[in-house]
């Protein structure tokens, strides 16, 4: 597919990185594949806006694939990060902000009566289900098709993101032993989950779902069932792992808890609470959480965990996420979602517009989408044609069917403006697509 416009200074920048590192990028999904076309390559961001190296301007609704809640370059967390900045950028000792920052996550959702701060989301998630391993006496873990969990070896297995995006089934490095414990169910089928637990009595450590999958793209939970899902950990000794990396902090001030008040035995987030750095984290029950060493004998550390520049940025935004902000994210995607759709329905475009709180993604089908296999079933090439027109006239998307879209309390009328000048021109693309 040939596009009409340019990225000379991009594209320059993606070839010299693609000598020096593999595909180019850092992170999959960012190179573009999935929808072809030349990767930008950002140098700024400010509020709801980032900047090509081509000096071209995007309004942004990917914001950092979650983090960017308050926005690109909000003043207090840069403010933050300067003052922390200015006294040393680490110490491998204690320090107060990690402190504070674990108050702030334990005085906002209920469940997580200890935590411990880490640096990425998958981090967090390895150490929850090692935690969780440890402390059950018991090897397998059940996650859900189309759920990421991040890159950790156990959970790659039929995972969402990157993984759909490139429809890897499953990656050459994770050996049998690894995946051997790894049992793979579908999303939203408490029947299933029953069935495992009565084919592997005694074994299950623990069922690690997304509070609210945004990876197959969005696709929230059925009523009832992360209260099945608890109530099933509990009657067999397993724990329940929510992995909040995507909506902690983001579907509400407690997150998805916040939505579904379904209590976890551990939780795992990320993302929002870094303001942008590496900052991330899992905590839950008290008497799990006592296992960790130096508490108890399960192993777990980190050089950089705690850091008091990616500490003091988290701790910034999230003292400025108050009711008033998450109404402001919530009204922006409620405006959005409608306008994508009225868009969309106009040109004919079979299309279902999926929310949880205010993620969203648009799945290119007219079918109920309940697990990863209804996700699949879409029209990837209408996304695709979508993608660009919207790239086109200034708005960047997600390069992946398979996404959420984020917005922040940055989204002010401009912004949304732009986006629904946007939208006809990339509605009609979609209609005209073929496969
Ligand atoms: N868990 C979920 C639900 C995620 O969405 C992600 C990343 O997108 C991760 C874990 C992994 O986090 P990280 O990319 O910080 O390692």
């Amino acid at each position: 597919m040939a596009y009409s416009y340019e990225a000379p200074v991009s594209q320059s920048l993606f070839d010299r990185a693609s000598v020096v590192t593999p595909g180019g990028v850092n992170s999959p999904v960012r190179a573009f594949r999935a929808v072809g076309g030349t990767p930008r390559f950002m140098v700024s961001g400010t509020g709801p806006y980032l900047t090509d190296a081509d000096g071209r301007e995007y309004v942004d609704l990917v914001c950092s694939w979650g983090p960017m809640i308050l926005g690109h370059s909000h003043p207090e967390v840069i403010a933050a990060v300067q003052e922390a900045v200015s006294r040393g950028t680490s110490f491998g000792t204690p320090g107060e902000g990690e402190v504070a920052l674990a108050e702030e996550i334990v005085a906002r959702i209920e469940p997580v009566e200890q935590v411990r701060l880490v640096s990425s989301g998958t981090e967090a998630t390895m150490s929850a289900i090692r935690l969780a391993r440890g402390f059950t006496g018991r090897a397998k873990v059940v996650k859900f098709a189309g759920c990421y969990h991040g890159h950790v070896d156990a959970l790659l297995a039929a995972a969402g993101s990157g993984v759909a995006t490139f429809g890897l089934p499953d990656t050459p490095g994770v050996t049998g032993a690894t995946a051997g414990d790894t049992v793979v169910l579908p999303y939203n089928d408490l029947d299933a989950v029953r069935a495992a637990f009565a084919a592997h009595p005694g074994e299950i450590a623990c069922v690690i779902t997304e509070a609210s999958p945004g990876n197959m793209g969005v696709v929230p939970p059925a009523d009832g069932f992360n209260a099945g899902l608890k109530e099933l950990c509990a009657a067999n000794g397993a724990l329940y792992i929510s992995d909040e990396v995507m909506t902690g902090f983001r579907t509400s001030k407690a997150g998805w808890y916040g939505v579904d008040g379904v209590r976890p035995d551990l939780m795992t987030f990320g993302k929002v609470m870094g303001g942008g750095f590496p900052a991330a984290a899992f905590g839950g029950r008290g008497d799990v959480m006592a296992h960790l060493a130096p508490a108890g004998p399960v192993y777990q550390a980190g050089t950089l965990s705690g850091n008091p520049v990616a500490t003091a940025a988290g701790l910034a935004q999230l003292r400025l996420l108050d009711d008033a902000a998450y109404a402001k994210i919530d009204a922006v995607s409620a405006e959005l979602r409608s306008l994508v759709g009225e868009a969309l329905t106009k040109e004919g475009v079979a299309h279902t517009v999926s929310a949880a709180s205010n993620m969203f993604s648009v799945f290119f089908t007219d079918q109920p989408v309940r697990d990863y296999d209804d996700a699949k079933k879409q029209d990837v090439f209408r996304f695709t044609a979508f993608f660009h027109a919207m790239l086109e006239q200034g708005v960047y998307l997600p390069p992946s069917a398979f996404e959420s879209w984020f917005v922040s309390t940055a989204h002010d009328e401009r912004a949304v403006g732009r986006i629904a000048a946007a939208l006809p021109a990339a509605a009609r693309a979609a209609s005209e697509a073929t496969a």
